[in-house]
């Protein structure tokens, strides 16, 4: 299964933080990419590229101006799209038959979504129909579709740790 996260609408500034945290929980849980349109936002990229380098990979993460064309070319080459939104079809329900479809775009919003992200979406998908946050829906909906998500393996780590009932076991190689 591929699963590619692209989150839309990104505000350089106000958005730094919930942005980077969606980039973490999507490399943790197993997705291959996160893209991000909005404003361009070096630090942002920077600062994902900065984990992968240290916690392992492979872990893509770039921008782009245009959303549109991301989904648009992500269903040319045969891809299906799941939109997260409170106002869709809740993912317990649907889980099953977006799995089916193996190359998975997720689309995480931001503070106002666009008409065209829910038309373009083969899926609008809730995680229940209460607002929250894109990174709690975006982690809830990698562990419905994925079934490895919390068993990712990685890379060329320069740092892993090792599960301790207490305290801290860190390796860096
Ligand atoms: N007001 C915006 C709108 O037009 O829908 C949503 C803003 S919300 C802070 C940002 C993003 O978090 C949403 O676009 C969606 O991707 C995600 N999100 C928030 N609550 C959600 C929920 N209950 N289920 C699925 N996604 C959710």
């Amino acid at each position: 299964m591929e699963i590619v996260v692209l989150r839309i609408g990104h505000r350089a500034h106000r958005d730094h933080r919930i942005s980077t945290h969606c980039g973490l929980v999507a490399r943790a849980l197993g997705a291959k990419e996160i893209i991000y349109s909005g404003e361009k936002d070096d630090k942002l990229l920077e600062s994902i590229n900065r984990i992968t380098e240290k916690w392992g990979g492979p872990f893509g993460c770039r921008y782009e101006r245009s959303w549109k064309k991301v989904a648009r070319e992500w269903k040319e080459g045969g891809g299906k799209i799941a939109h997260l939104t409170m106002y869709g079809m809740p993912i317990e329900e649907k889980a099953g038959e977006i799995r089916k479809s193996g190359r998975i775009l997720i689309i995480v919003g931001g503070e106002k979504v666009p008409r065209d992200a829910y038309e373009i979406s083969d899926w609008n998908i809730s995680v229940t129909n209460q607002p929250h946050s894109e990174i709690a829906a975006l982690a809830i909906t990698l562990e419905k579709l994925n079934p490895n998500a919390l068993k990712t393996e990685f890379k060329n780590a320069r740092i892993i740790i090792s599960p301790s009932e207490k305290g801290k076991n860190v390796r860096s190689i």
